[in-house]
């Protein structure tokens, strides 16, 4: 459009109008040159996991309209009579942890609204590993999520830190160094005796450190017919995918050695292995697509650690929501399509 000057003097000055702002006056002389810019320093790469401050930031669920709700049945790994699972390096069972995690986990997939759960036990011990599945199959699950930590490779006895150990041998003889010592110690441990101290030395010499094998590995089973093997790789591939998405850590593999193959397509997912008769039962016997989710190595110090934190179990939650949520949805467009 062109401009009429006079048309917009007049609507310019109307009474309750602004004025508009006057035009910048062009510049009275030639513009300072443009410093050079300052060099640009590398920045420093994100610490990767599991180091402590690298970041966790999960996908979100997407679901699909007309997804509807959909059963899952969540298992606490081990936790029957005379099956506790791996002690981590920390000192705490894996039947504990399964537990609490699965405690974690269930409240934020139920929130979603899109998943009706059923869990396998919510005490210590629970029903042993038959009894699950049939609790599963009576429930109507479509998929089973069985949750466990991992122990790999050669573990050595952790190294015993400075506060497990007894002042003198801390310190020396010094009374006024073990005066400071206990100062410094936790609060609460003030008034341990010795005893408490050598108790402690001691469960650390029998925790098994081993940082060279961390990440989360989705154990499946290829067993069973074509049919279920496809589903059973597709939700460990969904989940595996959503996990590293987040950034967890797929597991390399090594030390499975030829107890698992890993998935060619999906880091993270593991195919069992392990003789005939000695496959596991939770991914080999149910007709419901099962996975094992693996999700660190407990004898990792760091991850371990890192795992005893509510945000990575909260980012651990989302990615499972967002990991079943693509799985199911995929399978309902698979059975939609002519
Ligand atoms: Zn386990």
């Amino acid at each position: 459009m062109r401009a009429v000057p006079g048309l917009l003097c007049a609507l310019a000055c109307l009474p309750g109008c602004e004025a508009p702002p006057a035009p910048k006056a062009p510049a009275p002389q030639a513009e300072p040159a443009p410093k050079a810019a300052p060099r640009a320093l590398p920045e420093p790469a994100p610490p990767a996991w599991p180091a402590e401050g690298s970041k966790l930031s999960p996908p979100e669920a997407v679901f699909t309209p007309g997804f509807g709700v959909h059963t899952v049945f969540l298992d606490a790994g081990h936790g029957s009579p005379g099956n506790p699972g791996n002690t981590s390096c920390l000192g705490i069972e894996e039947q504990a942890y399964n537990l609490a995690m699965v405690e974690h986990l269930a409240p934020m997939l139920r929130e979603t609204g899109r998943f009706a759960l059923c869990l396998s036990r919510t005490a210590t011990p629970g029903p042993d590993y038959r009894a699950r599945l049939a609790a599963a199959e009576a429930f109507g699950a479509e998929v089973i999520v069985s949750i466990h930590s991992d122990v790999r490779g050669q573990g050595q006895p952790c190294p015993v830190p400075d506060a497990a150990k007894p002042p003198a041998a801390r310190i020396g003889s010094s009374g006024k160094e073990a005066k400071r010592a206990e100062a410094e110690r936790p609060h609460g441990r003030e008034h341990s005796a010795d005893e408490a101290d050598a108790a402690q030395e001691s469960r650390s010499a029998l925790r098994m450190c081993n940082p060279d094998a961390p990440g989360f590995a989705v154990l499946c089973s290829d067993e069973g017919g074509e049919e279920l093997a496809r589903t059973r790789r597709e939700l460990a591939q969904a989940v595996a995918s959503s996990l590293a998405r987040t950034g967890f850590l797929p597991y390399d593999g090594v030390d499975y050695e030829d107890l698992y193959a890993l998935d060619p397509q999906t880091p993270g997912v593991f195919i069992d292995r392990h003789r005939p008769g000695r496959r596991i039962l939770f991914l080999r016997e149910p007709r419901i697509p099962s996975i094992i989710i693996e999700t660190h190595h407990a004898w990792d110090p760091r991850e371990e650690r890192r795992f005893q934190d509510r945000a990575t179990r909260d980012a651990f939650g989302e990615a499972l929501a967002a990991g079943l949520a693509a799985y199911l949805a995929g399978q309902a467009e698979r059975k939609a399509e002519p």
